[in-house]
């Protein structure tokens, strides 16, 4: 037996093959073609093998997704065919003699561009259709795995980290559960994991060998254990284990459309985390009440470019809208720190955790911050968005901030365009200035939400990303707890809600110290939702207590 010890970031017992995730390096150079013919049959090959991809994913989407997104795989077949296209790298093979590759990538970018540079919105946001299409045709000439996971068969996918990006481009369905060298309770893969409702397990170091690639492994993501080849007691356990939790997931159904509110009568919203519109299918599934945090930096992650306003439009119409009137807190660009995007080419930082991120970014950069608040705006004409700010320490930041919406509102006015002009602005609390400037921050904004990730490392000091700080990093600390207590009762004294959307939030061992505090929101994982609507429909606001703020 192999026994590996890593660090449980989601639960759950699973067991597959583990898959070792490979970087493959796509960087292209411009090499002469041996043979021009030779070079124009492999791009009509990896043309047709990316048709063939598309027309099963629009199948794949239509059945699980719906028309919409079947439409959009539809549009990409289109554009794989389309003559002009197709013509455009041809003509760039024979005119440079080069290799596939190299054509395909550089005549597909001059077609992006040329939709990007057009008037009309609706066609400019097609340059990102063109590139995620040249991008298909390349992996196929690459041999790239589609989804990163060439496997027929779902695995555990080990890694030894996996950067935001990275975890974007996974093909989910093939996915069991996490195992990766670094990386903390934090970090996107774990946040990933517990959306997904599947067992990840980090920081499990040089333990983790690349001969293990392809071996059954079990993993438990509560005691972060990972095992090869189990004796017959590691064995029964794990299978004993596994057949609770079945039992437990279907025990928890009963909870769905039960109202979240507590014996004696206190209610909660439950709401959840979400990365993109797709993960409102999870937020649906685990029957969540809104959404208190759509993480928006994940479509500039995704691209290769600034999205532009329409292609933000509609990605966060499609959440409102898919949400049918509940609230859906978008948060703005949250960017810098473990969260890098090349094409803002911002400057190597030595401490980018306090570095220019966030909202710092988007008030130095006025265009960028423009775009993304006349998307948001345009799409609460179709849902109940609300605004939410990150990282704010400062009363000034805020009023920019407002004043940013105000002139935003201004031009959809005078443009005829519609928007909800009541949509609620918040703001996050999660740098300790902004506990201490609570009373002054709550009497400008609709609401508050704690990121207790950030709030935890700017508090204690403690570097999120770190993997050896151990018992030093305590989301439990009466320093985190008290804080919390804080920004409650200034929220609570300036009449607006309060909400926790750090991953404290879905910590059900705490939920008692929340009740006691007053919170009024928590945001959580989906997956996290229906186990806290138990654990909630069980207690009683009034005998909660803050012993755990006491020293
Ligand atoms: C937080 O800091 O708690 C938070 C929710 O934001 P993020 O994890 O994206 O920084
Ligand atoms: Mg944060």
């Amino acid at each position: 037996m192999i026994l590996i010890q890593g660090k449980g970031v989601s639960t759950g017992v699973t067991k597959g093959k583990l898959y070792l995730f490979q970087r493959q390096d796509t960087t292209i150079h411009k090499a002469p073609a041996e043979d021009i013919g030779q070079e124009k049959a492999r791009i009509a090959e990896a043309q047709q093998k990316s048709i063939e991809q598309l027309e099963a994913l629009v199948e794949k989407a239509r059945e699980e997704a719906g028309e919409e997104s079947a439409m959009l795989f539809e549009t990409h077949a289109m554009f794989t065919e389309d003559e002009d296209y197709v013509e455009a790298i041809m003509d760039m093979l024979e005119e440079e003699g080069c290799c596939a590759e190299y054509a395909v990538q550089t005549a597909g970018e001059q077609f992006a561009d040329m939709f990007a540079q057009m008037d009309d919105e609706y066609m400019k946001a097609r340059a990102s259709d063109i590139r995620d299409v040249t991008q298909r045709i390349l992996n196929n000439l690459l041999g790239v795995a589609e989804g990163g996971i060439d496997s027929d068969e779902p695995v555990v996918l080990a890694a030894d980290d996996l950067a935001p990006s990275e975890t974007l481009q996974l093909d989910k369905s093939k996915i069991l559960g996490f195992v990766t060298q670094g990386g903390s309770g934090n970090s996107h893969t774990a946040i990933l994991a517990r959306t997904m409702g599947i067992p990840a397990i980090c920081g499990v170091g040089d333990a983790l060998k690349p001969e293990y690639n392809g071996r059954t492994a079990y993993i438990d993501g509560e005691t972060g254990q990972v095992v090869l080849d189990p004796d017959e007691l590691t064995l029964a356990g794990l299978q004993d284990k596994y057949q609770k939790q079945q039992e437990m997931r279907a025990l928890l159904q009963e909870m769905k459309g039960q109202p979240d509110v507590t014996l004696d009568g206190k209610e909660l919203m439950l709401y959840c985390n979400i990365g993109s519109p797709e993960d409102i299918a999870a937020v649906q599934a685990n029957d969540g009440q809104g959404v208190g945090l759509f993480r928006s930096e994940f479509l500039y992650l995704a691209a290769e470019d600034y999205p532009t306003e329409e292609e933000q439009f509609q990605a966060y119409k499609a959440a409102a809208a898919a949400m049918d009137g509940k609230r859906v807190v978008i948060r703005t660009l949250d960017i810098g720190a473990d969260k890098q995007v090349d094409y803002f080419g911002l400057n190597k930082e030595e401490n980018p955790a306090m570095g220019l991120r966030a909202i710092r970014i988007c008030l130095n950069r006025p265009e960028v911050f423009r775009t993304q608040l006349r998307a948001l705006y345009r799409a609460s004409a179709y849902g109940k968005i609300a605004i939410m700010f990150p990282m704010i320490t400062s009363v000034w930041e805020v009023k920019e901030c407002r004043r940013a919406c105000t002139s935003v509102m201004a031009e959809l006015t005078k443009e005829g365009i519609p928007f909800n002009a009541d949509t609620e602005i918040g703001i996050m609390i999660e740098t300790p200035a902004s506990i201490f400037m609570a009373a002054d921050l709550a009497k400008l904004v609709d609401f508050f939400s704690i990121g207790t990730n950030d709030l935890t490392q700017y508090t204690l000091a403690c570097d999120r990303q770190c993997n050896d700080l151990g018992k030093f990093f305590d989301p439990h600390h009466p320093a985190v707890l008290r804080a919390i207590k804080h920004a409650t009762d200034a929220a609570h004294e300036a009449g607006i809600w309060i909400g926790i959307c750090g991953e404290l939030a879905g910590d059900i061992s705490l939920l008692p110290t929340f009740l006691a505090i007053g919170i009024d929101e928590l945001s959580v994982s989906p997956s996290v939702v229906l186990p806290l609507r138990a654990e909630l429909r069980k207690s009683i606001a009034k005998t909660c207590t803050l012993e755990r703020l006491e020293g």
